[in-house]
């Protein structure tokens, strides 16, 4: 099982994704919320990760360890790490 920082292929990682699928999410996110507003749950989050092929569970666990409940959240915190890749 290799440890995800030691794999060459896989840069850093926010919320257990890679740069390019965060910024994917975040601008799914973007849309969602501005039409819909935010309902308290992370439904976008799921529905974009079913949407793209991204294991929900592995994500749903690094939302959960940075203490994060709800999409907006995830927009608010997730928007800037990546902000120059
Ligand atoms: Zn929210």
């Amino acid at each position: 099982m290799p440890e995800a920082s030691s794999d060459p292929n896989r840069p850093p990682a926010a919320f257990g994704i890679v740069p390019g699928e965060l910024k994917s999410l975040l601008k799914f996110l973007d849309a969602r919320i501005c039409a819909e507003g935010c309902d308290g749950t992370v439904i976008s989050t799921e529905r974009w990760a079913e949407a793209n092929d991204v294991g929900w569970s592995q994500l749903l666990v690094g939302l959960t360890g940075s203490g994060i409940s709800c999409d907006c959240e995830i927009l608010a915190r997730g928007a800037r790490p990546f902000d120059a890749a």
